[in-house]
C-alpha cells in the first residue's frame, strides 16, 4: 500500500512546543513509522509555513527581513523535530522556488478553468504607510465580543473569523493610523458551489472520521459556505501569475496546503503517485484549530484542480494544555521543545511516551511536570527498563551473554501462556495505530513489558538458578525473545529507545512482523552490554520547571495589568514648586515593630536628614548604604512611630506593589537638582 501523510505546517514566526508535538508530529510519527515498519511505501511529508502578514509584522517590529525571520525559526524548528525523532522523509518550506511555482501553476489552472470569480471590494488602506491593511495589520474592538485589539481576519479573544470592516474603531497596525476605504482587486474561490460535493463526500461517504472533525465540518457546512478571497494585497508572498495584479500575492490559507504537493515534488520525481494515483491514502495530521482548513477548503481546491486525490482521513487532535492553563506563545505559557532538549538532555524519548499517554485525541488534555515524573519513574523506569534490565543482566551472568538453548518439551503453564499473549497484543496494537488510536496502541505495546515484568517476578529465575537451572534457560530464553518484540512494538512511540535496545540485543532487523515471535533472537546469539534505558527524574527537576513557569506568569501579571489614568494638568509654576535634589544614603535601619518602615540617613550635600520610607519589604538597609537617590526635600515634615521624617525618597512602583528606586545613572552631587 501506498501513503501519504501530512503533518500540519507549522508557522514559522516562533519556535514549537509540547502542544504542536502532542497534537500533530508525534501522532503522524508514530503512524508513520509503524506503516514503514510494516513494509508499506510512505512519504511523512511537512515544512515551514512561511508566508501571511504575521511575519512581516514580525519582521517590521525587529527591524529586519520576512526572510531574515523565516530562516531564523526554519532552522530552529527544523532541528526540534529532528531531536525528537520525527521522522519526516522532507521538512521543506514555502519560501521555496519549487512551492512558487507549484502554487502559481495551481492558482493558474483554477483561474484558467474560470473557477474563481473576480470581485472588487472596498478595504482598509493605511495612506501614510502606503498600503492596503490585510488581516493582522488591522486592528479594532471585535464586534461580536467587544474585545479590544481583535485583528483584521479573527478574534483570539472569541475565536470569530472576522471581515476587517466589520471592526469597530479600526487602527492600522503599522502607524496606529485610522485606515481609509480604498477599492481593491480580488479573486475568490466560490466554495458555496462545492457545497453539495462536500456533504456528499463528507458527511455520507466520511462518517468514520473522527467525531470531533465530522462535527465541526458538519456545522460549518449546515451553516452555508461563502466564496473565500485567494489573493491579498501584500509585497510577502506567492506573486499572483495573472497580468493585472502587481502587489497581490496568493492569500497564506491558499499556498499553504499546497506547500505539501512542493514538498513532495522537491522529494522524487515520482510525486504524481503520492497525490494523483487512486490507489494512494492520502492522511492529514491537524490540530482542531485548522480542520475547516484541510477538510472543506484544501478538498474543494482539488476537487477543482481536478487531478488529485482527496484526503481518506483527517485525524485532528483537540488542544493540550500546561499547568491548568491554554498553551499560549504571546504569553510564553509553553514549554518550548528547543528548551525541553537542554534540560532533559537525551530524554526525548520521556516527552514523546508521556505526550502519547495522555494526548488529547478526544478532548483537550492537560500537562502537568508532575504526571511527566510519574510516568518516567514508575512506567518506564520501573516496568521497561526495569525488565530489559534484568533480562539483560542476568543473560550476562549466567551465559556470558549468549542466547541460551531453548526446550519447547518442557515449558511450565506460565512460559506457554507468556508466548501465547504477545502475538494478541500485537494485534491489538495494530487495531488501535490504524483507527488512529494511539494512546490505546501505547498502552498495549507497553503491556507487553508489563508481561515481562510480571513473568519474571512469578518465575524468579534468580532463586531458581542453583536448583534448576535447565528451567531458568528457557525463562532466560523467553524473556530475551520479549526484549526483541519490545524493540520492535514500541518503535513507533519510542524510536531512541527501541535504537538503543536493540543495539544492545545486537539485533538489526526492523520488522513488525517479529512481534511475539519466539525466535527473533536465536540460541547462541551473542547480545551486547546491557546500558540503562532510562533515568529517575528527581524532584528538584520537576521543581525547577515549575518555577520557570511561576516566573512567566509573573512577568505575565505585569505585562498585562491596566496602566494607571493620568491625573489632571498642573501648571510649570506648580511643578517648580516640588524640590526633588540627589541625595546619598549614609545610614538605614528598620524601625522597632513596623514591617514597612525604614529610617534611614542621607546627606543632601548641604546638612544630613532622617526620612522614614516605607520601603522595607524591598530593600535590606546594609544594601541600601551608598546608594544615590532622588528625594523631595520640602515635603512638610511628618511623625512616623515618633521619627520625624522629613522629605521623600522616590521609587517606581510596579501593578503588583513592587518597588524600585529612582537612581542617577551616573554618579553626580549630592544636592543637584531633579527637574
Ligand atoms: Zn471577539
Amino acid at each position: 500500500m501506498r501513503y501519504t501523510i501530512t503533518a500540519a505546517l507549522p508557522y514559522a514566526n516562533g519556535p514549537v512546543h509540547i502542544g504542536h508535538l502532542a497534537g500533530v508530529y508525534i501522532p503522524a510519527d508514530i503512524y508513520s513509522r509503524y506503516l514503514r515498519l510494516k513494509g508499506h511505501d510512505v512519504k511523512y511529508i511537512c515544512g515551514s509555513d512561511e508566508h501571511g502578514v504575521p511575519i512581516t509584522i514580525k519582521a517590521q517590529k525587529e527591524g529586519t527581513t520576512p526572510q531574515a525571520i523565516v530562516d531564523r525559526y526554519h532552522n530552529i524548528i527544523k532541528n526540534a523535530f529532528q531531536e525528537f525523532g520525527i521522522a519526516f522523509d522532507i521538512y521543506h518550506r514555502t519560501s521555496s522556488e519549487i512551492h512558487k511555482k507549484t502554487s502559481s501553476e495551481f492558482f493558474k489552472t483554477l483561474y484558467d478553468k474560470g473557477l474563481l470569480m473576480e470581485k472588487v471590494s472596498q478595504q482598509f488602506y493605511d495612506s501614510k504607510a502606503n498600503q492596503f491593511l490585510a488581516d493582522r495589520y488591522i486592528t479594532g474592538t471585535c464586534p461580536k465580543c467587544q474585545a479590544d485589539g481583535a485583528y483584521g481576519d479573527q478574534c483570539e479573544q472569541c475565536g470569530s473569523s472576522l471581515n476587517a470592516t466589520e471592526l469597530i474603531n479600526p487602527k492600522s497596525a503599522i502607524t496606529g493610523n485610522q485606515p481609509e476605504l480604498k477599492e481593491t482587486k480580488h479573486w475568490y474561490l466560490p466554495l458555496n458551489e462545492y457545497e453539495d460535493f462536500l456533504k456528499q463526500w463528507i458527511l455520507e461517504d466520511h462518517k468514520e472520521w473522527k467525531s470531533n472533525v465530522y462535527g465541526q465540518c458538519k456545522s460549518w457546512l449546515d451553516a452555508g459556505l461563502q466564496p473565500r478571497a485567494v489573493s491579498r494585497d501584500l509585497d510577502w508572498g506567492v506573486p499572483l501569475p495573472i497580468e493585472n495584479a502587481e502587489g497581490k500575492v496568493l492569500y497564506v490559507w491558499f499556498d499553504a496546503p499546497i506547500g505539501y504537493i512542493s514538498a513532495t515534488k522537491e522529494l522524487t520525481p515520482d510525486w504524481e503517485q503520492y497525490w494523483k494515483n487512486e490507489d494512494t491514502k492520502l492522511v492529514h495530521f491537524i490540530g482542531k484549530d485548522n480542520i475547516v482548513f484541510h477538510c472543506i477548503i484544501f478538498p474543494a481546491m482539488l476537487k477543482a484542480e481536478g487531478s488529485y486525490i482527496l484526503p481518506e482521513n483527517v485525524p485532528a487532535n483537540e488542544f493540550l494544555n500546561l499547568e491548568g492553563d491554554k498553551i499560549s506563545t504571546s504569553r510564553n505559557w509553553a514549554v518550548w521543545l528547543h528548551e525541553y532538549i537542554e534540560d532533559f538532555e537525551g530524554q526525548q524519548d520521556v516527552l514523546r511516551y508521556v505526550l502519547t499517554a495522555n494526548a488529547p485525541e478526544t478532548k483537550d488534555n492537560d500537562f502537568t511536570w508532575k504526571e511527566f515524573q510519574d510516568k518516567n519513574n514508575n512506567e518506564l523506569l520501573a516496568i521497561l527498563g526495569n525488565f530489559v534490565n534484568r533480562a539483560l543482566v542476568l543473560t550476562h551472568k549466567y551465559y556470558k551473554g549468549v542466547v541460551p538453548e531453548f526446550d519447547p518439551n518442557s515449558l511450565s503453564d506460565l512460559d506457554q501462556e507468556i508466548i501465547k499473549e504477545i502475538p494478541l497484543l500485537k494485534r491489538q496494537i495494530e487495531k488501535d495505530i490504524e483507527s488512529y488510536h494511539f494512546r490505546a496502541g501505547l498502552k498495549n505495546a507497553m503491556q507487553i513489558a508489563r508481561l515481562g515484568n510480571k513473568y519474571l517476578a512469578e518465575t524468579e529465575p534468580w532463586k531458581l538458578f542453583k536448583t534448576e537451572p535447565e528451567k531458568v534457560k528457557n525463562i532466560m530464553y523467553i524473556a530475551l525473545q520479549i526484549s526483541a518484540s519490545l524493540s520492535q512494538a514500541l518503535e513507533p512511540f519510542l524510536p531512541h529507545t527501541t535504537a538503543k535496545l536493540r543495539q544492545m540485543l545486537n539485533l538489526e532487523t526492523l520488522d513488525w512482523e517479529l512481534i511475539g515471535q519466539n525466535d527473533i533472537l536465536k540460541s547462541g546469539h551473542q547480545i551486547n552490554k546491557a546500558e540503562l534505558l532510562f533515568s529517575k527524574i528527581e524532584d528538584e527537576q520537576v521543581q525547577a520547571q515549575l518555577d520557570k513557569l511561576n516566573q512567566k506568569k509573573k512577568e505575565n501579571a505585569l505585562l498585562n495589568a491596566p496602566v494607571e489614568e493620568v491625573k489632571p494638568n498642573i501648571n510649570f509654576d506648580d511643578f517648580t514648586k516640588i524640590d526633588i535634589r540627589v541625595a546619598t544614603i549614609i545610614a538605614a535601619e528598620k524601625v522597632a515593630k513596623t514591617k514597612k518602615l525604614l529610617k534611614i540617613q542621607i546627606d543632601t550635600g548641604a546638612e544630613e536628614r532622617t526620612i522614614v520610607s516605607g520601603i522595607a519589604e524591598y530593600f535590606k538597609p546594609e544594601d541600601l548604604v551608598g546608594q544615590q537617590v532622588c528625594v523631595v526635600l520640602n515635603l512638610e515634615e511628618r511623625k512616623l512611630k515618633g521619627i520625624s521624617s522629613q522629605g521623600m525618597i522616590l521609587t517606581a512602583e510596579q501593578p503588583d506593589g513592587s518597588l524600585s528606586l529612582i537612581s542617577p545613572k551616573s554618579m553626580v552631587v549630592n544636592g543637584s537638582n531633579v527637574r
